[in-house]
């Protein structure tokens, strides 16, 4: 035992040494500005304002992009509520094959909008390639299928289209958020009205070209950038039917306040305060993988992310031990480089949030732990962080930090986990690390969380829906259920 600790020990700090592999940026063409996508065309603003998006990871300028006014969100809505008329009656089997040929063309222009989206919102080129792309193109691919079987999907209860959706997303994941947005409305035959959030609109963009290219019927998808006033513009429309919204559990709880008695449909997806919870009978090795995904994926800027780790007390010396190891290995710095595992933080506000919360947690007396780590001078960046010694009553247990930060807290019994994995005003997900299938399943009935995964983390498909319990918002996205918020049934 202890010899394989030291070979353990040494072998960690042999740093291996990486070349540079930095994704080529020639094949990518910004535009200086953009204007709004309405009734199929980028047409000029009626608003004058632009702002800026920058790469978070250089704080160069990429674009600018029109802060849209109530004339072009009302632009806007009238051309979805146009569109809808002939969208909703046409045959379902041609609706398909729009989406069929977007989520094709999502998956030809695969490279372009992976590295368009980690330029403008920082996250490691590894991760757009690998998920948000695909994911995006999967889920275009999922919901075609259903396109024309709404009447088996929904048997005996008639579904039909609401009119015009209001969409309004975060900055964590921009294409694939539009994708679980734009799908499902476009498949059960509503159009829609949507807006990307200010750091990060440039996939939406592209994605507007892609609409033209699959010549999507004019005013089908609408996208419209802004800032938050302009969002609030999108929901409170009244050709506005149905209203979806992802970000944080505060403007979700304000949105859900104005638009009570509007008689519009709303969908919430709002934060979370995962738990990770490992049992001393996991697979080691495998937990402490699932551990690093589940929080310092996308520097932390996940939803559902597994920022409380909860470890059964017998075990929690060597799971610690191992863990503070594996965290000296990630790498750091370049979101272009094929080799970084943590990108830059997606912008200066975001940043100074997570310095907040993390200068909170040691104030309140938890230990931190931050392997060395070089920072890059420029962009903002933010190390893999651990907190041990942390109490369920400190801020970094109790709030969403957003950040590549971990709170480590420890159980000793099933009951003392399931007590405190719930003790939180969240329940988008969980994870359970076990080598018993009864546990997993005892756990999963008792936990309130959309998602419980286990031995595994941070898993998403198109045919699984996913959403939350309590201050987590509720509808579900994705699957069958995620149809469900875009159809009227008998
Ligand atoms: P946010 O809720 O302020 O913004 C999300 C989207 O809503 C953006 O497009 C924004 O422009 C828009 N918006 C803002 N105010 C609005 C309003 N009054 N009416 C309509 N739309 C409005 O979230 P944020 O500022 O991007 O991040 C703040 C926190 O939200 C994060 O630190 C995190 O805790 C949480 N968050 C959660 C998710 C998630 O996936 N659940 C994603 C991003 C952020
Ligand atoms: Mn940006």
């Amino acid at each position: 035992m202890a010899i394989t600790k030291r070979r353990t020990a040494e072998l960690a700090k042999q740093v291996f040494e990486y070349a540079p592999a930095p994704e080529s940026t020639d094949h990518i063409k910004i535009e200086p500005h953009y204007d709004l996508f309405i009734g199929g065309r980028m047409v000029a603003a009626h608003s004058k304002k632009r702002f800026p998006t920058i790469n978070p990871a250089t704080e160069e300028k990429l674009s600018e992009v029109v802060e849209a006014d109530e004339i072009d969100v009302d632009k806007a809505v009238k051309a979805a509520g146009k569109a809808f008329d002939s969208w909703s009656r046409l045959a379902p089997s041609r609706r398909a094959r729009y989406l069929f040929r977007i989520s094709r063309l999502l998956q030809e222009r695969a490279r372009e909008l992976a590295v368009v989206e980690t330029m403008d919102g920082g996250k490691p080129i590894k991760e757009s390639r690998d998920v948000d792309i695909p994911l995006s193109a999967a889920h275009f691919f999922y919901y075609a299928g259903w396109a024309d079987k709404l009447e088996w999907a929904f048997p005996n209860r008639k579904p039909r289209p609401l009119g015009v959706a209001g969409q309004v997303i975060p900055w964590n994941f921009p294409l694939l958020m539009l994708a679980w947005k734009i799908a499902p409305a476009l498949a059960a035959g509503n159009t829609v009205v949507l807006k990307p959030a200010e750091t990060t609109p440039l996939s939406a963009m592209l994605f507007a070209d892609i609409c033209q290219q699959a010549e999507l019927p004019p005013g089908v998808v609408n996208i419209v950038t802004g800032a938050g006033k302009t969002g609030s513009m999108v929901i409170s429309h009244p050709g506005v039917k149905k209203v979806a919204f992802t970000g944080s559990t505060e403007v979700g709880k304000l949105i859900q306040r104005s638009l009570a008695g509007s008689g519009k449909r709303l969908t919430l997806e709002l934060g979370g305060k995962a738990a990770n919870i490992v049992f001393e009978d996991a697979p080691l090795d495998a937990a402490i993988e699932g551990i690093v995904n589940g929080i310092y994926f996308n520097q932390g800027h996940v939803c559902c992310a597994g920022s409380r780790l909860l470890v059964q007390e017998s075990i929690a010396e060597p799971l610690l031990e191992k863990l503070k190891l594996r965290l000296g290995t990630l790498r750091l710095g370049d979101p272009l480089d094929k080799n970084t595992d943590i990108g830059a933080i997606n912008s200066k506000a975001q940043l100074e949030k997570i310095e907040g919360m993390v200068e909170s947690g040691v104030e309140e007396g938890a230990e931190l732990f931050q392997p060395e780590c070089k920072l890059p001078e420029r962009g903002f960046w933010f190390p893999p962080t651990l907190f041990t010694n942390v109490s369920q009553s400190y801020r970094i247990a109790r709030e969403e930090i957003f950040g590549p930060v971990l709170s480590v807290l420890t159980f000793r019994t099933p009951a003392e986990a399931v007590e405190k994995a719930n003790n939180t005003p969240y329940g988008l997900s969980a994870g359970v690390w076990t080598d018993k299938g009864s546990r997993i399943l005892w756990m999963a009935e008792r936990m309130r969380a959309g998602v419980v995964w286990a031995n595994t983390f941070n898993r998403f498909d198109p045919s699984s829906p996913f959403g939350g319990y309590k201050e987590s918002g509720f509808g579900r996205e994705g699957g069958l259920h995620g149809l469900l918020p875009y159809v009227e049934l008998n």
